[in-house]
């Protein structure tokens, strides 16, 4: 998974974390050893390298209080399955406009090569009937081609909106599960959850600072969005998991007159929301959550492949 094969070379043992946290203290990496006590039990400590010399004062942590809070990390990031499901329809919501402004975009452009391509053909009908001479006909031609490419260029679609639907739902599931997966699985699996959905993890007297990535944090982004908007959740109890009732999470509620509104945050709030989700939907096409999406699925297809 890490691309990295074991290879019998090498007695020495891998510890799960090294080069994964830096120290607090002097920002220099953490780095673990084996140590056998006289009953022959085996203890794992994780300390700054900073050992020799004018050392770091900083204390060393043993590796099972060490995943204990990696685990409490983990077991923190589910929100309410209802949170999720608001999210997810103004986010749906959002890319779906900017799709509608995109379509009317390329709608234009479309026809605009249409008019182009008229204005060749009279064109060419001019010079076969003598109105214009060859110098003329040619001068007049390169410019129509020239305008024609330009308009082709401009005819790739620029928002790719149905492509963040699944990556925004691939990191959502990934956060109900990534605790389990944690607890289940083998060394390389328990490493490479905390470098999927962790960033930035730091170590200070034996404590633990880490913060969820990007691809994994909006759902809370929007959260704390419509809190600070005094947007409430109403009466809605958050639903486990399971209970997303399929893809109807993905259909954004429909504004009828008559009906209950969407989900939306209030007007004077628009603006600001607006941002919010073309910040999140760009988030998402970035490679750094590129890579964390996909190494989330990765994870996610883990227990199937062992079952
Ligand atoms: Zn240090």
């Amino acid at each position: 998974m890490l691309g990295r094969v074991d290879r019998p070379r090498s007695q020495k043992r891998r510890f799960a974390y090294t080069g994964l946290i830096r120290c607090g203290s002097c920002d220099r990496a953490i780095t673990a050893e084996q140590k056998i006590n006289r009953h022959g039990r085996r203890y794992v400590y994780y300390h700054c390298v900073k050992r020799a010399g004018d050392r770091c004062p900083e204390p060393a942590i043993e590796e099972r209080d060490l995943e204990r809070q990696m685990l409490s990390f983990l077991r923190s990031l589910p929100l309410p399955d209802a949170a999720f499901q608001d999210a997810q329809a103004l986010l749906d919501q959002e890319g779906r406009s900017a799709g509608e402004v995109e379509e009317a975009r390329l709608k234009s452009v479309t026809a605009s090569i249409r008019s182009v391509e008229g204005e060749l053909r009279e064109l060419l009908d001019l010079r076969i009937r003598s109105f214009i001479d060859d110098e003329e006909y040619v001068r007049r031609r390169l410019k129509l081609d020239l305008e024609k490419a330009r308009l082709s260029e401009s005819l790739v679609a620029r928002v790719e909106t149905v492509s963040v639907i699944e990556p925004a739902r691939t990191a959502y599931s990934f956060v109900f599960q990534v605790a389990t997966l944690f607890e289940q699985g083998d060394f390389a699996v328990r490493r490479t959850v905390i470098e999927t959905v962790g960033s930035n993890p730091l170590l200070t007297g034996k404590k633990l600072s880490i913060q969820a990535a990007k691809p994994f944090t909006w759902v809370a982004e929007i959260t704390k969005f419509r809190q600070r908007c005094g947007v409430v959740d109403g009466d809605r109890t958050p639903a486990a998991p399971g209970d997303s009732g399929g893809d109807s999470a993905l259909e954004a509620p429909a504004a009828n007159d008559a009906g209950q509104p969407p989900p939306s945050p209030s007007r004077p709030a628009a603006e600001e929301w607006s941002a919010l989700a073309k910040d999140l939907l760009r988030e998402f096409r970035t490679e750094d959550c590129q890579v964390r999406t996909a190494k989330a699925a990765e994870l996610l297809r883990e227990p199937e492949r062992a079952a």
